[in-house]
């Protein structure tokens, strides 16, 4: 029966034209297998991050509606391309932009999230036989104004568009052949993943695995909608990202993701009293800062040390915050680290299985890396080390859980 597949590709897989032919000859292949496409876009190469240094050579903060206006333009010229080229091989294509189509997102410029996908144009020009090219990354408000939904955020719209349609699967293209067991720079033993669950991958992208922005794979999970990363260079099947019960195989460690773009605060002698947590925290979530790791000491005479991370860019204003916040609970000094790194090490399998914490902090304690700092799911064991320990670490560790190896089931 025929499928209908939604194919989004990545900035690098419509780099140039000769990239964008490549993507018209990969969609010309499906129709001809009898299936029906609807493709989604992002902008070309690094043309994005050049939108966004033109914006801040006029405003370092610019006025974030005319930011969406200008930074939503790459992905218009990608769209038009790829569908003259369709064309070209005698393939209706037809390019659409969100606001053509009406994907309707929430208020918030630069971050928007999509609310509702309105697809019955896209179905009457499937059945028309057409192949809508969308921009991806793009929505509008109720305004009317364009919104963008974030860097990355065209896996979302692939997966928004995939959803509403109803589409047989989503596949997101890309530079690499699929999700690795670790960072192939990282580690070179690093094999690709033929599976991967909902929750681990979101486990993995949000602790550094970069394939996939973290909200296309909650949308994609809240679907339950089958998403294959794969290469747009070269042939293959790429990673399935689905739900546990449809894996068979169940690894202990499915994979090790590392962040280096991390840094540590800490706020040194707080009063050990009910409430400290929050009053340290709020004002930084109050700021919209995203916290990461949180440790706090046991206290010594009545008074604690409090540490947490976040994001590299946010450090700055974190350790601002922090300080006025220390001077009003007459805590002590407000120390910054950026020399650290986050070290995940996921799996499905670990639900089912004690131990994986000693063997992991063992092959740490063997190769004499200091543990910073230790946070656990019910999946993940993430640790801070120093930043210059990050390979050794994940290189360590990818060995002790055989993750070079296929699972023989
Ligand atoms: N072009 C946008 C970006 O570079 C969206 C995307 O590529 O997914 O972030
Ligand atoms: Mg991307």
């Amino acid at each position: 029966m025929a499928k209908l597949i939604v194919k989004k590709f990545g900035g690098t897989s419509v780099a140039d034209v000769v990239r964008i032919e490549a993507v018209a000859d990969n969609v010309e292949a499906e129709i001809k297998r009898g299936n029906k496409v609807t493709v989604v876009l992002s902008a070309m190469g690094k043309s994005t991050d050049e939108l966004i240094q033109l914006a801040k050579s006029i405003n370092p903060e610019p006025d974030l509606r005319e930011y969406d206006a200008l930074v939503s333009t790459g992905e218009q010229i990608s769209v038009a391309l790829l569908a003259m080229a369709l064309l070209k091989r005698g393939i209706k294509g037809k390019s659409y932009t969100a606001y053509q189509l009406g994907i309707r997102t929430n208020a918030s410029h630069a971050r928007a999230r999509i609310l509702e996908v309105e697809v019955s144009k896209i179905t009457s020009e499937l059945n028309a036989g057409i192949v809508p090219v969308i921009t991806g990354f793009q929505g509008m408000n109720d305004q009317g104004d364009i919104t963008t939904l974030g860097r990355g955020g065209s896996d979302t719209t692939g997966v928004a568009l995939a959803v509403a349609l109803k589409a047989d699967e989503c596949q997101i293209y890309t530079d690499v052949d699929g999700v690795f067991t670790t960072d192939p720079r990282v580690y070179e033993k690093a094999r690709l993943l033929k599976n991967v669950s909902f929750e681990e991958m979101l486990e993995l992208s949000s602790s550094g695995a970069k394939v996939l922005q973290l909200r296309a794979v909650e949308y994609a999970s809240k679907y339950s909608l089958p998403l294959r990363v794969l290469s747009s260079f070269n042939n293959g099947e790429g990673t399935l990202v689905q739900e546990e019960k449809n894996i068979m195989e169940r690894p202990v460690v499915s994979g090790i993701s590392s962040i280096d773009t991390e840094a540590k605060l800490t706020i040194r002698g707080v009063p050990d009293l009910p409430g400290i947590a929050a009053k340290i925290l709020s004002p930084i979530s109050d700021a919209e800062i995203e916290v990461d790791v949180i440790v706090q000491n046991i206290s010594a005479e009545n008074n604690t040390d409090f540490t947490f991370t976040v994001d590299i860019n946010d450090a700055k204003q974190a350790q601002e915050i922090l300080t006025e916040t220390s001077k009003s609970l007459g805590g002590g000094s407000v120390e910054v680290d950026e020399d650290i790194a986050k070290i995940s090490v996921v799996g499905r399998g670990m639900r089912a299985h004690a131990g994986v914490a000693s063997k992991m902090f063992q092959a740490l304690a063997l190769n004499e890396i200091n543990i910073l700092m230790i946070t656990t799911s019910e999946i993940k064991i993430s640790v801070v080390i120093k930043k210059s320990e990050m390979a050794r670490a994940v290189k360590s560790l990818h060995d002790t859980f055989d993750l070079d190896k296929e699972l023989d089931t």
